[in-house]
């Protein structure tokens, strides 16, 4: 139900009892005219609402969004680091191991495997063998 069709309504309501001519001096003139009144008061308090909800349909629509793209950076970057991890076999027990390719650029650092604690981070070892 469209908040029009509520207004259309009330419109005719209103029409209905400003055509009664009511005179506002007798009892049943109050009741009928306080009716209306309240009518009016309920259709302004729905509008609000209506208008409330949409704002936070909105609002909420736009929370999923950045939640989305939140998701999406998050994926670009677990991948970046996929892409960034070198794949190596330990010489001396055949572990692979995931290394990070920065790492493996700085010759000061010794990669030790994690199954047999050899060290096998250095120049000529890993000559030769493929990401
Ligand atoms: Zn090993």
């Amino acid at each position: 139900m469209s908040i029009n069709y509520i207004y259309e309504k009330l419109a005719y309501i209103k029409g209905l009892s400003d055509g009664l001519d009511i005179k506002e001096d007798t009892k049943e003139a109050k009741l009928l005219l306080s009716i209306v009144d309240m009518l009016e008061d309920f259709v302004d308090i729905f509008a609000d609402i209506q208008e409330n909800q949409e704002e936070l349909e909105e609002y909420i629509e736009s929370i999923d969004e950045d939640i989305a793209d939140i998701e999406d950076e998050m994926l670009r970057f677990e991948d970046e680091d996929d892409f960034n991890t070198v794949e190596i076999v330990c010489p001396n027990c055949g572990e692979t191991i995931y290394v990070d390719e920065g790492l493996m650029c700085d010759k000061d650092i010794e990669i030790v495997c994690p199954n047999c604690k050899n060290v096998i981070m250095n120049d000529e070892e890993l000559e030769g063998i493929e990401e």
